[in-house]
This record gives C-alpha cells, structure tokens and sequence, in this order.
C-alpha cells in the first residue's frame, strides 16, 4: 500500500493560485490596479509605446545608440515607427550565454476606419470599417465605441485622435436591426448574421444647411473645428474604433478584470512591469512589446520585419560578440494570452489540457491548428528549463492548449522568434471570451504572470 504521501509525490495537481499561495491575494489586487491604469492609456499599439517608454524613461531606460558603448546594468530602449519597442537590460554575463527574451504584443482587434470613411445616409453619418484582427462581428453592435489613431495632413500636422474616453465625451455606435423584426437575421449562421460591411458607426445626425451630404458635411465642420483636418486628410489617416469602456474589476469578490485588448496587454504589461524592476541581470533580458501580431505579424511594425533582429544583431556587436553565437544561446518567451477552459462552452475544450483561471501562468507547449500546423512546438528541454525556474521561484504554472483536437486553433509570435534560430516557448496569461470587445482575466494569473517573468529573468 502507498502512503498518502508517496501518492502525493506521484500525482500532479494543478490547482489555484488562492490554494498554493494564497497569501499573494493582496500584492495582485494591488498590482492590478496600474494594470487597470495600463489598459486604460494604451488601447491602441502607439498608445502602448507612449506609456511603455514614459514608465521607461522614469526607470532609467535611455534611447539605444549604437555608437555608445554600453556595460552591464545599462538600460536601453529602441522604439519602431511609434507602434513597437524593444526594451533591454544588459546583463553581467559574456552575451555568448544568450540573452533572456520577452515577446508580447500590443495590438488588438478592432474595427479599422477605411481610408474614405465618411458617407451620409437616411440622414445619419457613418465611418466605413475594416475590422482588424480575428473578430466576431455581432459582438460589436450595440456598444459604445472610441475612436483612437493619427492624422498627418498634407502639410505635415500631426493630430493625435481620442474621441470617446474622457468623462463627457460622445462615444460612437453601430446599431442592430430590433428583434422584432429579425426573422430573416435569425434565420442566418451566426458568423453571418453581421457582415463585415454592415459595421458602420454613427458619427453624427446633425445638418449643415441642406442638400444630399448636410449630415456629412455638419461632421465635417466639427472635424475642423476640432482637429483642422478636411476629408481629404482621413484618406492618409489611421483611425480605429475600439469599444469605450474601461477596465472595470468582475465579480462580488472583484477578483477578475474586464477590459477591451487584454489580448495581449495581459501579457505585455507584466513583462515591461517586470523588465522595469530588474536591477544589474546575469543574462542580458531583453522586453519586446509588438504590432500586428492579430493580423499575422506582416508589416513592417510586426515581428516578421527585420527590426528586432537587426536590434539584437547591434546589441552583440555592441559587446563585441557574433550574433549568431548569441542567437543559438538565447531563449524566449512568446508571452501571449491562452484560452481559458469556460464551462459553459464545455464542448470546444479538453478538459485536462486546459488552462484555468486563477490556476496560474500557461505554458503551451504548441499551438497551430489541424495537427499543430503553424505551431513552433516547444522542445522538452526549454520546458524543463522554465518549470525549473518557475519551481526555484514559486511560480503557479499550467499547462495549456487551445481548445480540443481540431476544434480551431491558433497561431502566435512564436514562429517569427523561432525563425531567429531563438529557442521559444508559449506562456501566458489565460483569459475568458479572447477577442470579444471587452475580455476577462484574474487577477491572480496577471500578478503570477509578472511574477514569471521576473523568474524568468532572474534564472
Ligand atoms: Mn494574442
Ligand atoms: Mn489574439
């Protein structure tokens, strides 16, 4: 007969971070609350460089210089066209050890403005939109929304555009037929039932004298009035709409956050926050916080553009070392949001490979799709490598895995790291209803998360 003990050692639990260390409870609540700050500022991939490389600049973080000749403890941080930034901290170690890199992300799904939005009818005016990002449609009807993004007229002003945040501020809207006369939308696939051209939102209903674009040019004088620009100015434009809310806390016992892009703020956020509190590492560690993973990495802003290896290329020759010597050494963390196993889609989900919320960070060995196509796949030794760090420093980790065998699937940065000849694995924070306007987390898995990230660094 085994003991209870000796079974004990066989067995492995996952359980809840409220279980294993549940002393934590209040460092997370607290920590949660710049998070809170975080999502609130940066809904857009440029907002988040703006508020990343402030909380940089007050941690000692200067811009990279390649001429400078940089030492351990050195804090540096080179920004990419306004929507990406890589932060590093360069460590005591000889570079050929490797460095330690973070990869999040920091653009969402959205609805896109097209690039002639503007059109009046039935005495409405609406914005045309591209949604950006995996979205469901139907889900963005009915919702406050803000419109965030840059104007750069012809004579070279720049206008920043946040429409729809502040107290007092309209917010914009994109309406859905009533019930009551549904019958024919009802009768249709729910991933049909809005199309992508049916999201116009509602910018106005005020005239400007009369005739057939009154409505449109009232908002046109308002646009002016406001920002100096004319319509010509919106075909170069970059505007989203993003739904208006803010973070709020979920739950009697406000143990949960709900908030729009938590995909991958929830990631991006403990990374940068963990970065920011490293003193002199032993490995150089490295934060990258990206655009356009949500629409496959593409661009010049994304991860399959040569600017984070060109950056690491000049850090090791910076310190005098062969890049691809470093490469080889180094390993990453693709730090990405899972998808949380929900009871009440039970159906979509294995339940043992699932990732729970409140049990801690998820590590997802692969990802992909149709037999772990357009996954990297995690070797065993970098998972050995960070469940030993994560137990040498008390970090609550599961494991994870989207979803059951050919239910869908999904793909992240990881491949774009791998192709670096980086060794890389998926860990992250695991979330409720991803890509819906407004997504869950715990609180709990957020704290852990920067806690992981920490471990990470510190080996
Ligand atoms: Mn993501
Ligand atoms: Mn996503």
């Amino acid at each position: 007969m085994m003991t209870e003990e000796q079974a004990k050692a066989l067995l492995l639990k996952q359980e809840s971070v409220y279980t294993r260390a549940p002393e934590l409870r209040e460092a997370a609540f607290a920590y949660c609350e710049g998070y809170k700050t975080f999502l609130n500022a940066s809904k857009t991939e440029r907002e988040a460089v703006v508020w990343a490389v402030r909380q940089a600049e007050e941690n000692g973080f200067v811009p990279y210089d390649p001429a400078e000749s940089y030492r351990p403890g050195d804090r540096v941080y080179q920004i990419n066209r306004g929507k990406s930034v890589t932060l590093a901290v360069i460590g005591t170690d000889a570079p050929e050890t490797g460095f330690s890199i973070v990869v999040s992300h920091i653009d969402s799904p959205r609805l896109d403005l097209k690039q002639r939005p503007l059109y009046e009818s039935a005495g409405i005016s609406y914005f045309k939109t591209h949604y950006y990002g995996g979205i469901k449609k139907y889900q963005w009807t009915a919702l406050p929304l803000a419109i965030h993004g840059t104007v750069l007229t012809e004579s070279g002003r720049r206008v920043d555009v946040r429409i729809g945040e502040e107290e007092g501020d309209p917010v914009f809207f994109i309406s859905d037929l009533m019930p009551h006369i549904a019958k024919d939308q009802y009768d249709k696939k729910l991933g049909d039932a809005i199309s992508g051209e049916g999201l116009n939102i509602i910018n106005g209903s005020l005239p400007l004298g009369e005739g057939n674009d009154a409505v449109k040019l009232g908002v046109l004088a308002l646009l002016h009035e406001k920002y100096g620009i004319a319509e010509a100015d919106l075909r170069t434009a970059e505007l989203s709409a993003v739904p208006a809310q803010k973070a709020v806390d979920v739950g009697f016992d406000a143990s949960m956050i709900a908030a729009y892009g938590q995909d991958d703020r929830v990631c991006a956020y403990p990374s940068l926050t963990a970065l920011l509190e490293l003193q002199t590492p032993a490995r150089t560690c490295v934060v990258v916080l990206v655009d356009k993973e949500e629409i496959g990495s593409e661009g010049v802003t994304g991860l399959r553009s040569a600017a984070l290896k060109h950056f690491l290329i000049s850090l090791c020759e910076n310190r005098g070392a062969d890049y691809k010597v470093v490469f080889a050494a180094s390993d990453c963390l693709s730090a990405d949001v899972g998808g949380a196993y929900d009871p009440c889609y039970a159906d979509a989900y294995e339940a043992v490979n699932s990732s729970y919320m409140n049990h801690g960070v998820a590590v997802m060995k692969y990802t992909g799709a149709r037999g772990k196509s357009g996954s990297s796949d995690a070797s065993a030794e970098l998972l050995a490598k960070l469940a030993s760090i994560f137990k040498k420093h008390g970090i609550v980790w599961q494991t994870g895995e989207y979803g059951k065998v050919d239910q869908g699937g999904a793909g992240t940065v990881a491949t774009e790291i791998a192709m670096l000849n980086i060794s890389v694995v998926d860990t992250g924070v695991p979330i409720l209803s991803m890509h819906s306007p407004v997504e869950l987390a715990a609180k709990a898995d957020i704290y852990m998360m920067h806690r992981a990230v920490k471990a990470y660094f510190a080996g």
